[in-house]
């Protein structure tokens, strides 16, 4: 299976504490690094991690709030000293670029290279980004302020042609993109060879939703079906439900009816308050409701 993998580099939310770094992560999908948020301190556990920074070309940010983006600057301004001449995509709600543009200009204005800022409407999904092995779609959430989540899903691979059965049918080199992509073949004496028996499946394609912030919105779980992976926030336990809603955040057992509700494989749940010294009230309260949850942690690296 090629790979597919969750980096957490942080998981705590705006008040920072020595337990954690602020919200950041890093998608890996087949050595393309994605960023999803960049919370302060970023750059660190970006080097931490051993991950190549070189191999970084998009990052996506939920929101503008300062858990989320105050990394940014500091990660750019590296990329600069580290000799980048690749381009950097910055995806985000409208207002990134307006804000960033005067401190790049102040800080940065010997960059080597450019940083390209696309900004989305967060009210309505859209496909942000694509390539050949992937889509990432905005997950319209509901904050303080504008505010998606992100889902990964990777794009259905071609069959695997069953070599020794290809060779039996003597089949033309020219014949086996079409055979790959379903298509039976039809010997020259006009004999149907079902595409079945000459491929097998690939894997089937693998998914990654990032939710965070936001209060409690069922609503979102119909995009969430068929989620390997589901990162929700869970900035709160239940004796703190109104704190929650006041604040536009969700309890840990919301984020679990979430996982529940859209039928995921697993739920990391992360963005914890500080006040929590131990969050294992939190994943207590979560695997109650959807046992396959895990908490996030520094560090951690989770396969698809
Ligand atoms: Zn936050
Ligand atoms: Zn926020």
């Amino acid at each position: 299976m090629e790979k597919f993998e969750l980096h957490i580099l942080g998981c705590g939310s705006a008040l920072p504490t020595t337990r954690h770094f602020a919200t950041s992560q890093v998608v890996n999908l087949r050595d393309k690094l994605f960023m999803i948020d960049c919370g302060e301190g970023a750059q660190m556990q970006l080097r931490k991690s051993r991950l190549k920074f070189s191999r970084l070309n998009h990052i996506f940010i939920s929101h503008l709030h300062g858990d989320h983006c105050f990394g940014l600057m500091g990660l750019i301004s590296t990329f600069g000293l580290l000799g980048r001449t690749a381009e950097l995509h910055i995806h985000s709600p409208k207002g990134l670029e307006e804000l960033l543009t005067p401190m790049l200009n102040f800080f940065c204005h010997t960059l080597a290279y450019k940083v390209i800022f696309h900004e989305f409407d967060t009210r309505q999904t859209s496909v942000v980004y694509e390539d050949r092995s992937m889509t990432v779609t905005t997950i319209p959430l509901q904050h303080r302020i504008p505010c998606c989540g992100f889902l990964f899903a990777e794009k259905a691979r071609p069959n695997h042609i069953i070599r020794d059965m290809v060779d039996f049918y003597k089949v033309p080199v020219y014949e086996l993109n079409r055979i790959k992509n379903g298509s039976d073949y039809v010997t020259p004496e006009g004999e149907v060879i079902v595409n079945t028996r000459l491929t097998r499946p690939s894997d089937p394609p693998r998914k990654y939703a990032y939710c965070s912030d936001t209060i409690f919105r069922p609503e979102i779980v119909e995009q969430l079906s068929g989620v390997d992976l589901l990162f929700h926030e869970a900035t709160f336990a239940e004796s703190e439900l109104a704190r929650a809603k006041e604040t536009y955040h969700t309890t840990a057992a919301q984020a679990a009816r979430i996982a529940l509700g859209a039928g995921v494989r697993q739920l990391v749940i992360g963005h914890f308050s500080a006040r929590y010294e131990d969050e294992n009230i939190l994943l207590k309260e979560a695997s109650a409701v959807f046992p396959n949850t895990i908490l996030a942690k520094e560090n951690l690296c989770i396969s698809l």
